[in-house]
């Protein structure tokens, strides 16, 4: 299935601004009574999935728009300009969890889900972190599946999945063979109804309520072995090939929310007065916003650069993890100097900046963290470590 989008430059502007105006009409205006509520926006996923947000990698066949990942990362940013929990749950819908089912899923259980996904109709969820770490999940993972007849058993614990508490599916990671290094780990596909799977919301109120981040306890869940993800043994291929697309659409999601800094940014030193004068008339906040405006540009070409490798079949490990440890460090920079030009205002429940300022941190933590990606930078230039060294090239993700 490699294929060339036919996604134009014009079509791409114009998804852009549905996403955008879809933002500000339902969701900008509603941010205070959503984050009051605290209840899950599950209707604006509905919105999302008709809209075609989730489905840009899928053809119609499985429920998508074919629009492409150089679309799928313009609406991953939009979102994430919109409000940044919205663009993390779009990545669930629309990128991790349905690609790898798409990729290396059995017929079956690619038309069970992806459809359903990519439409908004059930919820999906990752979950590859637990208690012990992160960034060394391979040393870290303690979850073990047995098999056990057509079945698998299922124990363990997993540690900040988002939306676990109100997904329908989970793709679970778990070693089947503890002392074959990363041939021991092997993918599952988890309805959430399964006896045993128990997600606990773990509040986190520096993120506000929309992203509900959840432990898991895996409890003898048993799922039948046609579940696997690719073969037993095959999980690590599995996850690394998952993380490039979560790489891609974080590094897109860096960008929006740097966007939105620098938006808001531009915003307040339009009206604030200080000595008698605009603040934006001061050299020093004029620096802050022209290198904002230029970092954002340069972070924004090195997004869509890597999506266009993608949408051309190819692997692009390198070109997503330069385009994340690029656009988060972007994205922070932005979140800093606007929390500054702010000033007190930026500590303000009425306004988003710390909220911002939150975001970006994390954006730059998940997916691999940004000395991860550093390492992983360097090994590759240094030619020590090949970063695709574990990438195949997989069966779906393009327009076809
Ligand atoms: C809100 C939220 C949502 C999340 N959602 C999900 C999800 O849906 N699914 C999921 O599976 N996970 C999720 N995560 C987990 C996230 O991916 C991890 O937090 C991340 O991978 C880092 O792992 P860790 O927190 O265990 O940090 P650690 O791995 O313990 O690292 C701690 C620090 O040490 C640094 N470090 C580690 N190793 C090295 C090294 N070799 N060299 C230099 N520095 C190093 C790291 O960069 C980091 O700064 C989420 C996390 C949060 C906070």
């Amino acid at each position: 299935m490699t294929a060339v989008a036919e996604t134009t430059d014009e079509d791409l502007a114009a998804l852009r601004r549905l996403v955008h105006q879809w933002g500000v009409d339902r969701v900008r205006p509603r941010f205070k009574e959503l984050e009051d509520t605290g209840e899950f926006p599950r209707e604006l996923y509905r919105q999302m999935g008709e809209l075609g947000f989730f489905g840009c990698c899928f053809p119609e066949s499985l429920g998508g728009t074919g629009a492409g990942f150089r679309a799928l990362a313009a609406v991953a940013e939009e979102l994430a300009w919109v409000y940044p929990p919205l663009s993390a749950g779009m990545n669930l819908q629309a990128a991790t969890v349905p690609l790898t089912i798409a990729n290396w899923g059995s017929p079956d259980l690619v038309e069970r889900y992806v459809p359903r996904l990519v439409t908004g109709e059930i919820l999906g969820c990752n979950a590859m972190t637990e208690p012990d770490g992160g960034s060394d999940f391979l040393g870290a993972m303690r979850t073990r599946a047995v098999r056990d007849g057509d079945d698998y058993v299922l124990n363990g614990a997993k540690m900040w999945i988002t939306n676990a508490n109100v997904a329908d599916v989970a793709i679970v990671y778990a070693k089947t063979d503890p002392a074959a290094g990363h041939k021991g780990v092997s993918a599952f596909v988890v309805p959430a109804a399964t006896p045993g799977f128990q997600p606990t919301r773990v509040p986190c109120r520096v993120l506000g309520r929309l992203m509900p981040t959840n432990a898991i306890a895996l409890d003898d869940v048993r799922v039948p072995a046609a579940n696997l993800l690719g073969a037993e043994g095959q999980g690590f291929v599995v996850a690394m090939n998952a993380m490039d697309f979560g790489r891609l659409s974080v590094a897109a999601r860096s960008v929006g929310l740097a966007q939105a800094c620098l938006d808001a940014a531009v915003a307040y030193a339009d009206t604030r007065e200080a000595f008698g004068a605009k603040i934006g008339t001061f050299q020093l906040i004029k620096k802050q916003i022209a290198d904002m405006t230029c970092e954002v540009a340069a972070a924004r070409a090195l997004v869509a650069g890597a999506a266009a490798r993608y949408e051309m079949g190819d692997i692009a490990t390198r070109e997503s993890s330069i385009a994340k440890y690029f656009a988060g460090e972007v994205c922070n920079r932005a979140a800093q100097a606007t929390a500054e030009i702010f000033g007190g205002a930026a500590f303000s429940d009425e306004l988003p900046i710390s909220t911002y300022l939150n975001y970006a941190k994390l954006w730059q933590t998940g997916e691999g963290s940004a000395n991860i990606q550093a390492l992983l930078i360097a090994d590759d230039a240094l030619g020590w470590k090949r970063m695709d060294r574990h990438r195949t090239v997989l069966r779906a993700g393009v327009a076809a």
